[in-house]
């Protein structure tokens, strides 16, 4: 999973420095902007409010201009809706993420936010509807509350912990030393794997967007920490429209659709059970995590 997970987080990356740029340094921002390869156009618009109706129509892209890395993506996503990314590594998930916020924009076809094609909307404005909660989410070095409260820099504290106690974070960061005051390193030693997603949970919560991308942890997480984890990602995606790069075949299950991909072509779209019924290539994809899943315990 290494090989994907490293692109994603590349992605988490530059969107946090771009919102700690929205956040106040605007000078920053111009030069991410000149980084980062799709442009706004002059007429580009702000949002006002977001429904989280997202729609692909025929989307075709290439990384260098030659072989398509997607081609010809048509899907829909209704608001609140969980979507499932699931495929071989190299599929196009992370591609199709990075079209979705706009860091490379179709060489066909569109991309719609409720009705609105996302070439439209200004990117500051599409990335400040969208959160990601990734298997390494993105901490600095500050204290715990600091950290959650990035994912809107003027909230107070009154609702950083009301953030945390929806994630399910709250119990663990009274239970350690200094609480929500405990200074985390940039690499959050100290805390465990599990705890830096509840905190990653938090922080999205915090950030209430239409939109959230998750990455489903791979890892082994003790099992207290990952039903914390689970009732807090409950808590987060109701209600915003979610694309699940997913793992687990209880995660997959649960989606409203799952999208299979396969070297750049969706090959099947729709519920579990409208996709066993189909057989193919999610049938296999299906048995292949069962072993693997059988195979772990
Ligand atoms: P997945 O997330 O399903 O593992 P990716 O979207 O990361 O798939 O990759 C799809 C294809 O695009 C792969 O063949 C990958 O090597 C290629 N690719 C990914 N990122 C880049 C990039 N920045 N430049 C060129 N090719 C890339």
């Amino acid at each position: 999973t290494r090989q994907f997970t490293r692109p994603l987080n590349d992605l988490a990356n530059q969107w946090n420095t771009l919102l700690s740029a929205i956040a106040g340094a605007e000078r920053v921002f111009e030069v991410m902007d000149e980084e980062t390869e799709a442009r706004d156009e002059g007429a580009a618009k702000s949002l006002a409010s977001v429904e989280g109706a997202v729609r692909f129509n025929g989307v075709s892209f290439s990384y260098d201009g030659g072989a398509d890395t997607l081609r010809d993506i048509t899907f829909e996503a209704k608001p609140g809706e969980m979507i499932a990314l699931v495929g071989p590594t190299g599929a196009g998930k992370t591609t199709l993420i990075g079209l979705l916020s706009r860091f490379y924009d179709p060489a066909q076809g569109s991309i719609t936010l409720d009705g609105r094609d996302i070439t439209s909307i200004r990117r500051e404005s599409l990335r400040s509807q969208m959160a990601f909660v990734l298997q390494e989410s993105f901490l600095f070095k500050g204290s715990i509350r600091d950290n959650i409260r990035y994912g809107r820099l003027d909230a107070s504290n009154e609702e950083v912990e009301r953030a945390a106690r929806l994630a399910n974070a709250h119990s663990f960061i009274m239970r350690i030393p200094g609480g929500y005051d405990r200074m985390l390193s940039a690499d959050g030693s100290g805390i465990s794997q599990g705890q830096k997603q509840l905190l990653a949970i938090a922080r999205a919560i915090l950030a209430d967007p239409s939109m959230l991308v998750l990455d489903e942890a791979t890892s082994s997480i003790d099992t207290v920490t990952e039903i914390k984890i689970q009732q807090g990602l409950q808590a987060l995606m109701k209600g915003r429209t979610s694309f699940v790069i997913a793992h687990r075949l209880n995660t997959i299950r649960a989606a409203d659709r799952i999208l299979v991909l396969q070297a750049g072509r969706l090959m099947q779209q729709g519920s579990h059970e409208e996709l066993l019924g189909q057989g193919g290539l999610y049938s296999e994809l299906v048995q292949g995590r069962k072993q693997e899943e059988a195979g772990r315990v």
